[in-house]
């Protein structure tokens, strides 16, 4: 159960982050695996970016 479309997160489910947040740098490459995850080329640490919710106000 680790390939096919229903496998990971859903594409819309990735967030595109602008910069590192461990670094600020702005050199993210998408990654393979796992799902969804980026790197940062500058600090070369991989992360995911999950969306929790809205806020109610
Ligand atoms: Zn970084």
């Amino acid at each position: 159960m680790t390939s096919g479309p229903e496998g990971g997160a859903a594409p819309e489910g990735r967030a595109v982050p602008f910069y590192c947040p461990y670094c600020g740098d702005e050199e993210l490459v998408p990654q393979a695996e796992p799902a969804g995850a980026w790197k940062c080329e500058a600090c070369l640490r991989v992360f995911t970016v999950r969306l929790v919710g809205l806020a109610s106000g």
